[in-house]
């Protein structure tokens, strides 16, 4: 990935950290004039997004730093383990929604809910909603599963926040206390979901799955070059900013050192242009016998 791609993905986080903060204020204040407990733990949701903003960040930074002698592949995969990292965050977080949600209905405490705390917290829904957004947009504009991921996790505080405002109107309105613990139980499942999806997301890049369709490479490449005669042993692995992917391809067994690497080199760019911009392609060339010999 480039340095400048490197720099907007941490600029959107700076935003993104700003946003979290200022709504994470926002909530300790009305949590603690309300006396509403599920407002205080909608407001360390708010808390968790600006860690996981930190964390993101510094997986950013070491995932920029260009390869080295001890790291020849780059140091990408830095930003896989802290979208585990985020991911990690929000199963605590999980966790958290459900304790406090077990505790207010062992201690119902009946919250003091004013037309300001209503107003209040569905300006931080909006900042949320704005944030979240934002940041899956250029997530996705960027190729950044970090950002994606982060997204995903201020979605989450969005589905909290939501709940948390139908409660309170519903106990408002004379409805019992415990639909507010009922409530705050359905959206920690909500959050552990989150949660799941992006271990299993990032877990699948650290095990290299593969990330683009073999059918698709085989396509590309027969297309564009009528001297490839066959493709096997096709291989990817990687994230979407760091894609490795290596294949064997038959050529004609006369064809000469020069011609067949200007052929390499040429499918590379090929699956550069057509596939993905961030591919890097290592191709073991082997001359076609007519049929195509996987044993080679
Ligand atoms: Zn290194
Ligand atoms: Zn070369
Ligand atoms: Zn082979």
């Amino acid at each position: 990935m480039k340095k400048d791609v490197y720099k907007k993905i941490q600029f959107i986080l700076f935003i993104t950290f700003v946003a979290n903060m200022l709504v994470a204020i926002f909530k300790i204040i009305i949590g603690i004039a309300t006396k509403s407990t599920s407002i205080t733990a909608d407001a360390f949701t708010s808390v968790a997004d600006g860690l996981s903003n930190v964390i993101a960040v510094l997986g950013i930074y070491f995932a920029s730093k260009p390869e080295d002698e001890h790291h020849p592949y780059g140091h990408a995969k830095i930003e896989t383990v802290a979208s585990l990292l985020i991911g990690l965050f929000l199963a605590y977080t999980g966790i958290k929604v459900m304790m406090e949600a077990v505790d207010k209905i062992k201690n119902p405490v009946h919250p003091d809910i004013t037309a300001v705390s209503i107003v209040v917290m569905i300006f931080t829904l909006i900042v949320n909603g704005f944030v979240s957004y934002y940041e899956q947009k250029k997530g996705e504009e960027l190729g950044s599963s970090i950002l994606v991921s982060d997204a995903l996790h201020t979605r989450s505080d969005i589905y909290v926040t939501i709940g948390v405002l139908i409660t309170l109107f519903l106990i408002k309105t004379g409805a019992p206390v415990i639909l507010d613990s009922i409530a705050s139980i359905i959206i920690s499942l909500l959050i552990f979901k989150t949660a799941y999806d992006v271990f299993v997301e990032n877990t699948n890049v650290l095990i290299d799955a593969r990330v683009v369709d073999n059918e698709l490479i085989k396509e590309t490449v027969f297309k564009n070059y009528e001297s490839v005669k066959e493709i096997h042993k096709i291989r990817s692995r990687g994230t979407q900013n760091n894609i490795f992917i290596d294949m064997h391809v038959q050529v004609d067994p006369d064809m000469n050192v020069r011609q067949s690497h200007t052929l390499m080199h040429d499918i590379e760019r090929t699956i550069q242009k057509d596939i993905n911009n961030n591919a890097h392609v290592i191709i073991h060339i082997e001359p076609y016998s007519g049929k195509d010999d996987n044993s080679i």
